[in-house]
C-alpha cells in the first residue's frame, strides 16, 4: 500500500482528476482523466500513468442529468474499485481560481477557509462554485480526509500595485475590482522547469504565453509575476476559443442599451466569441487551420496579432526579454502559431530554427540566440499533487515536531517561499541552531525545504509566517 494524493479540476462542464502515488518521497501518476459534458451527455474517460485506457464509458441516460455530485460520486468509487487494494488518500488537491487577497499560496481547507471561499464567488461566478462543489462532495464522503486549495490568482500576488489596477476610483480597487490575473499554477510549473532546462534564464526576463482554449501571457522575472494580460476575470487579453479577450467596456454599454440582458452578454463574451465568434466555424486551432473558409483564416491572424502585440506589451513592463516559452494545446502543439508569433516578433531579435519548430523540440531558436525561444508542456496537476503534499506535510509538522523526535527521523518537509520567515521557538536552542542552519543551506528560491531532525528535540514549536504577517 502507498499514499496518493487525489488532484481534482472541477470546470463548468467537466471534472478533471489525477491520482498521484506516493514512493519513495516522489509522486508519480497512477491514473488520469476526465468527466466532461456535465449536465448533457457526460462521458469518462481515464487512462493509466503510461497511457494507457482504463475507461472510456458514455455516463448517465436521457431521462437523468449527470450533473457535478454524481460525476464526483462516480469517480470516487471508480478509483475505490481500482485502486483500494494499493492506495490510501493521503489528500485531495483542488484547483481552486480565485483565493482573492486572503490566500495567496496553498492552504489547507476546513470550515473557515471554505466560508472565504464563498465569499469570492462574486468575483468568479462562473467558475468558483464548481471548484467548490468539489471540495464539499470530498468533505461529505471523506469528512477527515485533508483537502489543500491551490489557487490559479496565487502566483500573481505580491505584483506591483500599479499592474493590478485599472483606471478607475480606488473604492473600487479595495474591493477587489483589479487586474488578478490567472493561469498561475501552469506559470508556476513552467517557471520551475525553466529553473531545471536553463539555470541562466533564471534570474531573466521571461514571457510565458499559455495559448490554449483559455489563453493568456504573464511576463516573468527572477521566477516570479510581473505582469500578465488576464485581469479582473478570465475575458481579458488575449482572444481565446470561445471568449473575446480585451475589449472597449463601451462595447458593453452599447449592448446594454441595445436592450440586451446581462446573462446574453455574459454568454456572448464567454461562450460566442473569440476563435469561434470572429470564424462562425470553430473554437479550434486545428479546425481553423484546416478550413478554407475566409474568416477562419482572419480569426487565426487576429490570434496572432493580438499574441505579438501584448509579448511587445509585456517585454516594455519586463525592460526587455530574454526569453519566450510557449505552452498549453495550441503553444505546445502548433508549429504553425510559433512560427507566425514568432515571425511578428523578428524586430525583437526573436529567431527559430524551422526544424526544432517542427519537432516541438524544447528549444526551438538557434543556439546562443536571445531571446531564446522554448516549447514546454505545461502540468497544472503535477504543481497541485507538490503543493497539497508539502501542505499536509507541513499542517503535521507543528504536532510531530512538539513530541520527541528522534535522530535520524525521515525529513520533514515545508512550502518554503523567499518571503516566509521560520520562528523557532523552544528549550532545545541547539535544534533550533541546527534547523536554521538546514535552512540556510537549502533553497529558498524554491518552494520546498526538507527539515531534518538531527538529535532529541523536547519542545520545538515551529512556525511558519509571511513576511507580512510579522
Ligand atoms: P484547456 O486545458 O484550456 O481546455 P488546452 O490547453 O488543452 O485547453 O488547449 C486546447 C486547444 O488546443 C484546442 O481547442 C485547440 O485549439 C488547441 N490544439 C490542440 N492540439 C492542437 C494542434 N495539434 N494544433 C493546433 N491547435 C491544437
Amino acid at each position: 500500500m502507498s499514499d496518493a494524493i487525489f488532484v481534482l479540476n472541477a470546470g463548468s462542464s467537466s471534472l478533471k482528476f489525477s491520482v498521484y502515488g506516493l514512493a519513495d518521497q516522489d509522486l508519480s501518476v497512477v491514473a488520469s482523466g476526465e468527466i466532461e459534458g456535465l449536465g448533457a451527455s457526460a462521458h469518462f474517460k481515464a487512462k493509466d500513468g503510461r497511457g494507457r485506457m482504463l475507461a472510456d464509458v458514455s455516463l448517465g441516460d436521457s431521462t437523468r442529468s449527470f450533473g457535478h455530485a454524481e460525476a464526483f460520486a462516480h469517480l470516487a468509487h471508480w478509483a475505490y474499485e481500482h485502486f483500494a487494494d494499493e492506495l490510501v488518500p493521503l489528500a485531495v488537491g483542488h484547483r481552486v481560481v480565485h483565493g482573492g487577497l486572503t490566500f495567496s499560496e496553498p492552504t489547507l481547507i476546513d470550515a473557515a477557509v471554505l466560508k472565504r471561499l464563498e465569499q469570492l464567488i462574486p468575483l468568479v461566478p462562473l467558475h468558483q462554485p464548481h471548484n467548490l462543489v468539489a471540495i464539499k462532495a470530498v468533505m461529505r464522503l471523506w469528512p477527515d480526509l485533508p483537502q489543500v486549495a491551490c489557487f490559479d490568482t496565487a502566483f500573481h500576488r505580491g505584483r506591483a500595485q500599479v499592474t493590478e489596477r485599472f483606471g478607475l476610483p480606488d473604492e473600487l480597487f479595495r474591493r477587489g475590482v483589479r487586474r488578478w490575473g490567472f493561469h498561475g499554477l501552469s506559470y508556476e510549473y513552467i517557471a520551475g522547469r525553466l529553473r531545471h532546462l536553463a539555470p541562466d534564464l533564471s534570474g531573466g526576463r521571461v514571457i510565458v504565453a499559455h495559448l490554449g482554449s483559455g489563453a493568456s501571457l504573464c511576463a516573468i522575472r527572477d521566477g516570479q509575476s510581473v505582469d500578465t494580460t488576464m485581469s479582473f476575470s478570465v475575458l481579458d487579453g488575449l482572444p481565446m476559443g470561445t471568449r473575446c479577450g480585451t475589449l472597449d467596456p463601451g462595447v458593453i454599454l452599447f449592448l446594454l442599451r441595445d436592450g440586451w440582458s446581462v446573462d446574453s452578454i455574459e454568454d456572448l463574451l464567454y461562450k460566442r466569441s473569440g476563435l469561434l465568434g470572429i470564424s462562425g466555424v470553430s473554437n479550434d486551432v486545428r479546425a481553423l487551420l484546416a478550413s478554407d473558409c475566409p474568416l477562419a483564416a482572419e480569426a487565426i491572424e487576429f490570434f496572432v496579432y493580438r499574441t505579438v502585440r501584448e509579448i511587445g506589451s509585456l517585454t516594455a513592463a519586463l525592460g526587455g526579454l530574454d526569453a519566450i516559452v510557449f505552452t498549453a494545446g495550441i503553444g505546445e502543439n502548433s508549429p504553425l502559431i510559433r512560427q507566425q508569433v514568432c515571425q511578428g516578433l523578428a524586430w525583437l531579435g526573436v529567431r527559430i530554427d524551422p526544424d526544432d519548430n517542427q519537432h516541438g523540440n524544447v528549444c526551438i531558436s538557434p543556439e546562443g540566440c536571445t531571446p531564446s525561444v522554448w516549447v514546454i508542456p505545461t502540468d497544472e496537476e503535477a504543481v497541485i499533487a507538490s503543493h497539497t503534499l508539502a501542505v499536509v506535510r507541513s499542517s503535521s509538522a507543528h504536532a510531530r515536531w512538539r513530541t520527541r523526535a528522534p535522530a535520524g527521523a525521515p525529513p520533514l518537509t515545508l512550502p518554503l517561499h523567499p518571503t516566509d520567515h521560520l520562528v523557532l521557538s523552544g528549550p532545545q536552542v541547539l535544534a533550533g541552531d541546527c534547523l536554521t542552519r538546514r535552512i540556510a543551506e537549502a533553497d529558498v528560491s524554491g518552494t520546498i525545504v526538507a527539515l531534518e531532525p538531527c538529535g532529541p528535540v523536547d519542545d520545538v514549536a515551529l512556525h511558519k509566517t509571511k513576511a507580512s504577517e510579522r
